[in-house]
């Protein structure tokens, strides 16, 4: 594969726009050609796929994604690095610049119809770490389209992302992600393929969408898992007790959902919390959606 951006080219490119990478916009930029080229193995597109990736930056993976896929939707919030990459594209790998649309926005408050071009069928990204989380769950939420993802994040994150009941890692984003899809863990990412180093490590999640487990209204389902885990060492009877007005009403429902009221959120899979958020809608205890 060609044109890919090696530790010159980035160094260049940097120089070139007067960058200065900021820890408010998580940027640090793959310098390391054989990185982009595991991840896009690891994200398994097919010639068919139409991929949004967020974050693009200079180009480093958005250059290894254009041959695997069929088109990309590049989101970026950073103006500057958003106007520079139709040009990188078109300078590095002329024949495909025409699969590429930058759209120069927040990802996470861009909706579906601001993506030029058919609807997106993968995530693929090297996310801005400090926002990961949000804007994984809020695309997921925005594109109904998304059958898979491959996103880097930070390490803890990937712990939590991919994590099942019973453990610590496991919490209001491991079941809100286990809501639309099943994900997993996909390898470590050493700090020295970014520039600057992070200060933190980072690693690889795969998911694959499928149908929800439950036909429940999705913010009801979210804010009992919020609920249960803003207090996560209480048992759910006690955590959400301000959530149906009483600890004898959390009780009751809690049983009719056949879940043990002794019970602590981390225990819960995501259909147990679908199960509690049915039996809530069905006694109106269907609280303002949180998202
Ligand atoms: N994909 C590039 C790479 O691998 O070298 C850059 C990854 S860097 C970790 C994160 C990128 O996300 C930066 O380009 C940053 O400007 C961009 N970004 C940060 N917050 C964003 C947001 N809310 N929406 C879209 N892009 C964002």
């Amino acid at each position: 594969m060609h044109g890919l951006l090696g530790p010159a080219e980035i160094r260049e490119l940097a120089q070139e726009l007067g960058v200065r990478p900021t820890k408010k916009l998580g940027q640090n930029f793959v310098h390391d050609t054989n990185t982009v080229r595991r991840i896009v193995s690891a994200a398994r597109l097919t010639p068919d796929d139409v991929v949004v990736e967020v974050g693009p930056g200079l180009g480093s993976l958005t250059l290894a994604l254009l041959p695997a896929c069929r088109r990309v939707v590049a989101v970026e919030i950073d103006p500057v690095l958003a106007e520079r990459l139709p040009r990188t594209v078109r300078d590095r790998l002329p024949r495909l610049a025409d699969r590429l649309d930058v759209v120069g926005a927040d990802a996470l408050r861009v909706h579906a119809d601001a993506l030029p071009g058919p609807a997106p069928t993968a995530l693929v990204a090297n996310l801005p770490y400090n926002v990961a989380v949000p804007v994984v769950l809020h695309l997921l939420a925005e594109l109904p389209s998304l059958t898979s993802g491959l996103v880097m994040v930070q390490a803890e994150v990937a712990d939590r992302l991919a994590a099942a009941p019973g453990g610590k890692a496991y919490g209001a984003p491991s079941v809100k992600l286990a809501w639309y899809a099943d994900a997993r863990r996909a390898g470590a990412v050493p700090r020295t393929v970014f520039w600057p180093v992070p200060n933190v490590d980072s690693a690889l999640v795969s998911f694959t969408c499928r149908q929800p487990p439950s036909p429940v209204d999705r913010r009801v389902l979210f804010s009992v898992v919020d609920a249960a885990f803003a207090q996560r060492r209480k048992t759910l009877r006690a955590a959400l007790a301000g959530w149906t007005g009483s600890a004898d009403n959390s009780g009751r429902l809690l049983r009719e959902a056949g879940v043990d009221p002794s019970a602590r959120g981390e225990q819960l899979r995501v259909d147990q919390f679908a199960r509690i958020a049915e039996v809530a809608v069905a006694h109106g205890v269907d609280h303002s959606p949180v998202r």
